[in-house]
């Protein structure tokens, strides 16, 4: 049983194990990803992979960079080579995209069932993973955890997708972990059972954002040519939902201050970087706008700014970058929907405006930077914040106690 129940009828994250009372014998689950991109799905599955990488394994449906970043701390990651139909299934796929993804899906299905039998439970970090661990676990007979980071609505999700997500969360073996209530919410208004459901929001490794010296920001600063105006930096993959051209708009009314674009397309989403691209040179701001690409070094270059906007016009299912910028002690404007609120509390840990709104962000970054001793204190109460709240060892500690408990219900 979950230990708490929040106002939405929600189990909440499973109490922390006391210190010393951590089990001997670590649980085995296979996870299982789509992608192998660096995407904030991928870095957090990154943390908690590390954290089982003892006992645990991780298969991608195909290769790339995560292969390599997984291995840098230690875990060994694996992938499937799953069929071309499978991975590149669009929302608008028409019938024969459809039944071949289906046929494709059976085959990867037996695959991954076949794997799991050596482990003690699927823990899927995607929607295609779920889909297909949740067919695996019923093969194979191994409970699964669904770690949901995606928003299920008809926005982002075909209508087919989200009726066959419907019918598999409400399979008994199946359990899942939502990043935020946002998400959890989402499901429950798809038909989710809220009894094999809690909340955990994302755990950040506060280590890596500790304070840069001041030497290796003046070089930083340097090879990125930002001259000395204050710095507006926006961080996230460039997808046309995550907003980056609401600051070029922004600009128009903040004549003093230069854009620090970090991020790259990573999921198909080019068409909307050279759109960016065209936005920028139309803006006549493109001597102030610094576009950096996918980086390994957030935490400076979040040092780096004085303030870190968020700028997604649809809800952020959490929103790792508005946690990161609070760790940095930098001030954080942020767009209010979905996970967002949850993480800043206006006007105390940052400042939330309405997301796609180009003068309201304007008008927050101005009064930032027109009251410096209020930047100052909600940079100082953000990161406090971010501490307390968001840590990697809480939240890890919450995985662990749900995984036993979904691991007992099996045995029960
Ligand atoms: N990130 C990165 N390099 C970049 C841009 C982003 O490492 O150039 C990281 C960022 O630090 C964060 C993650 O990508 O950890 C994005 O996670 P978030 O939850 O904000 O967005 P998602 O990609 O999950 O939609």
């Amino acid at each position: 049983m979950a230990t708490d129940h929040s106002e939405l009828g929600i189990a909440m994250s499973p109490a922390v194990p006391a210190p010393g009372s951590r089990r001997t014998c670590q649980p085995r689950p296979l996870f299982v990803d789509q992608t192998a991109e660096l995407g904030g799905a991928e870095l957090s599955l990154r943390d908690i992979a590390r954290h089982y990488a003892a006992t645990g394994k991780v298969v991608l449906f195909t290769t790339g960079p995560l292969v390599d970043a997984m291995a840098a701390v230690g875990v060994h990651a694996v992938h499937l080579n799953a069929p071309a139909a499978v991975l590149e299934l669009r929302r608008e796929a028409g019938l024969g995209a459809s039944l071949a993804a289906v046929w494709g899906l059976g085959r990867l299905v037996l695959r991954l069932a076949r794997l799991g039998t050596g482990y003690d439970l699927f823990y899927a970090n995607t929607q295609k993973a779920f889909v297909a661990s949740a067919l695996a676990g019923l093969v194979a007979r191994r409970p699964v955890i669904w770690h949901l980071r995606d928003i299920l609505s008809p926005e982002h999700f075909s209508r087919s997708i989200l009726k066959l997500v419907r019918h598999l969360v409400r399979l008994p073996h199946v359990h899942v972990i939502a990043n935020s209530h946002a998400t959890a919410r989402a499901l429950l208004a798809l038909g989710g059972k809220g009894e094999r459901l809690v909340t955990i929001h994302n755990g950040i490794d506060p280590r890596p954002w500790a304070p840069i010296d001041l030497a290796t920001l003046a070089r930083l600063r340097g090879e990125l040519r930002l001259g000395d105006r204050p710095t507006i930096g926006v961080f996230g993959r460039l997808a046309e939902w995550k907003g980056q051209h609401i600051l070029v708009e922004a600009l128009d009314e903040l004549e003093d201050v230069q854009a620090l674009i970090v991020g790259e397309a990573l999921f198909g989403e080019h068409a909307y970087r050279a759109r960016l691209d065209t936005v920028i040179e139309r803006s006549g701001h493109a001597d102030r706008i610094h576009l950096a690409g996918f980086r390994a070094d957030v935490p400076a270059l979040m040092q780096l700014c004085d303030i870190v906007v968020h700028t997604s016009i649809a809800p952020e299912p959490f929103g790792r970058v508005i946690v990161e910028a609070m760790l940095a002690g930098r001030p954080v404007i942020a767009a209010a929907a979905g996970g967002a609120p949850e993480i800043v509390d206006d006007g105390r840990s940052g400042m939330l405006i309405p997301p796609g709104d180009p003068r309201a962000l304007a008008a927050a970054i101005r009064r930032l930077l027109d009251e410096p001793r209020l930047a100052l204190q909600l940079a100082e109460a953000g990161r406090q914040r971010a501490l307390e709240r968001f840590g990697l060892d809480a939240a890890l500690a919450r995985i662990d106690a749900y995984v036993a408990e979904v691991l007992a219900k099996g045995r029960a």
